[in-house]
C-alpha cells in the first residue's frame, strides 16, 4: 500500500545501474504445477453492487500436519456495520465514506467438500474466517476441493473492495486460505492498520460477468472475451498469483505499452496526463525489472481508481488513488511491490517493513534514477521525519517503543507509516551505504531469486544480503527491529 509521506528535496546523487538480472521466468510454469488452484466464476449486479460467485479451491495439505478443518479468510466481512473495527482508521473516515457510512458483506449459500455439503462456520475474532470441515481428517498430502457459493455486497466506500460514482474496486473479494506457519493456519483477523495480508501464491482462473459497457482492470492475463446483449464476459488466469483483484468502470480508457515481452497497460478515467502517467509505469516498471530480476508475469495493470490511500497492490495490479498528492510516486511504489509483495512474500502483518520499507526505498532510487529527486534529498527528509517523530513523542512518554512491531501492536496509523515506510526505508539506506551500490543490487537479485515465490522471512532476507555483502549484516536488522541506537545512529 501507498501512504503519502513527507519527502522534499536538495542534492544530486550519483546513481545510474543497468546490471540486467537473468531471472527464469520458466520458473513460474514449474512452480504452477505444486501450487492450490482457484476457479472463481462471478458476476457484477451493478443494481444492487452484489458480486454473486462460485468459487472452487483444489488444495493439498504440503504440511505434515493433519486437520479436521480448512480456514480461509473472508475479508469481505470487515466492511460489515457490526464488525468491531471499521475497516479504515477513524482518521481516514471522511476521504473512504464521501457518501455517509455504507456497509458490505459476505453470505454463503453452501461449501461444499469434495461434492459433499459441509456445516461451515464463519468465526474469528471478528467473523471474518470461514471454517470448512473436513469430513474425514485432511492427512499429509491428501488433496481436497472445496466448493463455495456466495455473494459480496459491496459498501459504497473508497477502498480495496467496493463502489463509488466512478469505479468498482474487487480486492480481497474471495475467500483465501489462511497462511500456513508452522504448519498451522494463521487466522489473524482483518486489521484496519497497514495490509492486514499474507498468502500464499496459488493458481487462479476466474471468469467474471459484467454489465455491457465496462472496461474491466484484472490480475492475470484475458484468455477468453464473450459478450452477450446486456453483459460482458471475461476470462482471467495467472498461475502463481499471490492475490487476484479487479477494477472495473464504464469511465475507464485504457493505454498500453510493452516493456519487453511484458504489457504494461494503464487504466483512467480522470488522469488528464495518462501517456505521463504510462510511461512512469514503463520506466520504473523496467528499472525494477533489470535492476531486481525479470517479472515473471506477462501483463501489468496500473489503474486509477477512488480509494482512500495512495494506492494498493495486487498481483499484477497496481490501484492508484485518483488525484492523489504523489500520484507518480504511487506509480512507481506500487509498481516496486510486483517485486516485494507479489512475486517475493512476506507476512505484511507481522513484517510490513520487509515490503513497504523495501519497496519505499526502491522508489527513491528509482526517482534518483530518473532525475526527479536525488536519495540524499529524499534519504534526508525521510531522517528529519522520523527522528523529529521520535523527538516528539519523548517529550511525552518516558519509554518510546521504535521498534518493528505486527501491525495491531501499532497504536495508530502515523505510527505503523512512520516506522514501516519511514523507519524502513532508512534500514535500508543504511544497508546500501554499508554495501555500496553493487553489492545492494547483488543481495536483491539474490533475495529475489532465492525467495520468489514464497513468503520470505527476515531470516531469508538478512541471509541473502549478508552472502553478497560478505559481511555481519544481522547487527544492522538487528538493531532497526528492536528499535535500539536506531536514532543515535542516523542522526550523527
Ligand atoms: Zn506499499
Amino acid at each position: 500500500m501507498k501512504k503519502c509521506l513527507c519527502i522534499c528535496v536538495i542534492v544530486a546523487l550519483l546513481v545510474s545501474l543497468c546490471c540486467f538480472v537473468g531471472c527464469n521466468v520458466n520458473d513460474i510454469e514449474k512452480i504452477s504445477k505444486n501450487l492450490d488452484d482457484y476457479t472463481i466464476v462471478c458476476a457484477f449486479d451493478e443494481q444492487c453492487n452484489v458480486l454473486s460467485a462460485t468459487q472452487t479451491v483444489k488444495i493439498t495439505n504440503r504440511t505434515n500436519n493433519t486437520f479436521d478443518s480448512l480456514k480461509f479468510h473472508v475479508f469481505a466481512n470487515a466492511y460489515r456495520e457490526d464488525a468491531k473495527q471499521l475497516v479504515v482508521p477513524q482518521m481516514y473516515k471522511l476521504q473512504a465514506f464521501p457518501n455517509g457510512e455504507s456497509w458490505g458483506n459476505i453470505s454463503f449459500d453452501s461449501v461444499m467438500v469434495d461434492d459433499v455439503s459441509v456445516p461451515f462456520a464463519l468465526e474469528g475474532e471478528d467473523l471474518d474466517i470461514l471454517s470448512v470441515p473436513v469430513e474425514k481428517q485432511l492427512f499429509p498430502n491428501d488433496k481436497v476441493t472445496v466448493q463455495m457459493t456466495y455473494e459480496v455486497q459491496l459498501a459504497n466506500i473508497k477502498h480495496r473492495l467496493g463502489y463509488t460514482e466512478n469505479t468498482v474496486n474487487l480486492g480481497n473479494f474471495y475467500p483465501i486460505l489462511c497462511y500456513l506457519e508452522n504448519d498451522n493456519f494463521c487466522c489473524t483477523p482483518y486489521y484496519n492498520v497497514g495490509d492486514p495480508f499474507v498468502s500464499e501464491v496459488v493458481n487462479v482462473d476466474l471468469t467474471a460477468t459484467f454489465p455491457q459497457g465496462y472496461v474491466v482492470a484484472s490480475s492475470g492475463n484475458l484468455t477468453e472475451a464473450t459478450a452477450t446483449e446486456n453483459h460482458c464476459t471475461y476470462r482471467y488466469q495467472m498461475p502463481a498469483c499471490r492475490d487476484f483483484a479487479l477494477v472495473a468502470s464504464p469511465k475507464f480508457n485504457k493505454i498500453s505499452q510493452n516493456v519487453g515481452d511484458v504489457v504494461v497497460n494503464y487504466y483512467y478515467f480522470a488522469d488528464e496526463n495518462a501517456e505521463q502517467s504510462l510511461a512512469i509505469a514503463c520506466d520504473s516498471f523496467e528499472f525494477f525489472n533489470q535492476n531486481v530480476g525479470a517479472y515473471p508475469y506477462k501483463t501489468y495493470s496500473v489503474v486509477e481508481t477512488d480509494f482512500c490511500y495512495g494506492g494498493m497492490e495486487y498481483s499484477g495490479l497496481s490501484m492508484v488513488t485518483s488525484k492523489s498528492e504523489s500520484y507518480n510516486e504511487a506509480i512507481v511504489h506500487e509498481t516496486a511491490h510486483q517485486w516485494f509483495y507479489g512475486v517475493v512474500g512476506s507476512n505484511q502483518i507481522d513484517n510490513a517493513w520487509m515490503d513497504e520499507g523495501l519497496v519505499e526505498f526502491l522508489t527513491l532510487l528509482y526517482l534518483d534514477h530518473a532525475e526527479v529527486l536525488p536519495l540524499q534529498k529524499s534519504m534526508l527528509s525521510n531522517i528529519k521525519t522520523y527522528t523529529m517523530y521520535v523527538d516528539v513523542l519523548n517529550n511525552y512518554y518516558d519509554d518510546v517503543d521504535t521498534s518493528f512491531r505486527p501491525l495491531h501492536q501499532y497504536p495508530n496509523d502515523t505510527q505503523y507509516v512512520l516506522m514501516t515506510y519511514v523507519k524502513g526505508s532508512i534500514l535500508f539506506h543504511t544497508l546500501y551505504e554499508t554495501m555500496g551500490q553493487a553489492k545492494f543490487w547483488k543481495a536483491l537479485q539474490h533475495y529475489y531469486k532465492t525467495a520468489m515465490f514464497t513468503v520470505a522471512t527476515p531470516n531469508t532476507m538478512t541471509t541473502c544480503f549478508e552472502q553478497m555483502a560478505g559481511c555481519q549484516l544481522a547487527p544492522i536488522f538487528a538493531q532497526f527491529a528492536s528499535g535500539e541506537e536506531v536514532i543515535g545512529k542516523i542522526t550523527d
